[in-house]
C-alpha cells in the first residue's frame, strides 16, 4: 500500500527563490526502506525538510500525497501528528525543555490524535524506559535538556530515541550515521532495524554505503542536482563504491 507518493516537486529558497529541487518523483509503500545517496549539495536535505514543511522553502510545483493527504497543505506541526518523523542533520537545541517533558508532551500530542488516551508519567516511563537501555542511553538524559551540550553522537541517538518513543508511519532518517563510531552507529541502527514493521517505513540520506550494511534499503534512489537520477536495489550502493563512491561523496 503506497504511503508516500511524491511527483515532480519542485522547490526553491524562500529568500533568494535559488530553484534546488527540481523535479523529484519517488513513492514509498508501507514496510519499505529507501535510502536516497548522492554528492554533497545534490538537494538530499533540502527535499526531506521540504516534505516536513521547513520554512526555509518554498514549493513551487509538484505533488505530495501521504497516507492519501495533501502533504503540502498540512502545517509541520500537522505533518509530524499525521506520522511523519523526521531526524535532522543539525538536530536544534530547545533551552529550557527537558528531555522527559518533551517527549511526554510530543507523545501526548500523537496518541490524542489517534483517540488514545494520554499516558500519566508512570505509564510515559515504563514505554520510554526500554527504549533508553536498547540506544545504550543514561537515565540521566532525559533530565538533561533537548541537544543542549550534547556530543554530535548523543544527538543522534536522542533523535532515535524520539522516534522509538513517538513512532512514525515514515522516518526521514538523513545522515543518521555522521559523526558515528561503528559501535554507536550499531546500536543506533539496532533501534532502528526494531522499529521496523510491515507498516512503517524509513527514508534514510547517506553519502555512504556502510550505513547499508546496518540497515537494509529496499530500494536505493541517487539524487544529482535535485533530482532523483537512478532508483534501484542495493546493486547501486555497491556500484558506486566501486566505481569510486568518493568521487562524489566530497564534503
Ligand atoms: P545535500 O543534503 O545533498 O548535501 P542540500 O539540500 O543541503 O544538499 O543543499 C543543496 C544545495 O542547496 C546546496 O548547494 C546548498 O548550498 C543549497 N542550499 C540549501 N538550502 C539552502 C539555504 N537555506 N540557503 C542557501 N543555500 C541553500
Ligand atoms: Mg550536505
Ligand atoms: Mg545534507
Amino acid at each position: 500500500k503506497l504511503l508516500l507518493e511524491v511527483k515532480d516537486l519542485t522547490a526553491v529558497i524562500a529568500e533568494t527563490k535559488q530553484e534546488i529541487l527540481k523535479g523529484v518523483s519517488l513513492s514509498i509503500c508501507e514496510g519499505e526502506v529507501h535510502a536516497i545517496m548522492g554528492k554533497n549539495g545534490s538537494g538530499k536535505s533540502t527535499f526531506s525538510k521540504v516534505l516536513v514543511g521547513h520554512p526555509d522553502y518554498d514549493v513551487t510545483g509538484g505533488s505530495v500525497v501521504f497516507k492519501g493527504e495533501n502533504l503540502l497543505e498540512m502545517e509541520p506541526e500537522e505533518r509530524s501528528l499525521a506520522g511523519l518523523f523526521m531526524s535532522f542533520q543539525s538536530p536544534v537545541e530547545i533551552p529550557g525543555v527537558s528531555n522527559a517533558d518533551f517527549l511526554n508532551m510530543a507523545y501526548n500530542a500523537r496518541r490524542k490524535k489517534l483517540n488514545q488516551p494520554e499516558l500519566g508519567p508512570i505509564e510515559f516511563w515504563a514505554h520510554v524506559y526500554p527504549k533508553l537501555n536498547e540506544l545504550k542511553m543514561k537515565e540521566d538524559f532525559l533530565n538533561r535538556n533537548v541537544n543542549e551540550g550534547f556530543s554530535g553522537g548523543e544527538r543522534k541517538r536522542n533523535e532515535i530515541l524520539q522516534l522509538a518513543v513517538l513512532g512514525a508511519d515514515l522516518a526521514i532518517l538523513d545522515e543518521i550515521d555522521s559523526g558515528l563510531d561503528v559501535d554507536a552507529l550499531r546500536d543506533v541502527a539496532r533501534a532502528v532495524n526494531g522499529l521496523l514493521t510491515p507498516k512503517n517505513s524509513v527514508l534514510m540520506i547517506t553519502h555512504y554505503q556502510r550505513l547499508l550494511d546496518f540497515i537494509k534499503p529496499t530500494y536505493i534512489h541517487v539524487m544529482e542536482n535535485g533530482k532523483i537520477v537512478k532508483t534501484g536495489d542495493i546493486s547501486i550502493a555497491k556500484a558506486l563504491e566501486k566505481e569510486g563512491y568518493k568521487a562524489i561523496s566530497d564534503r
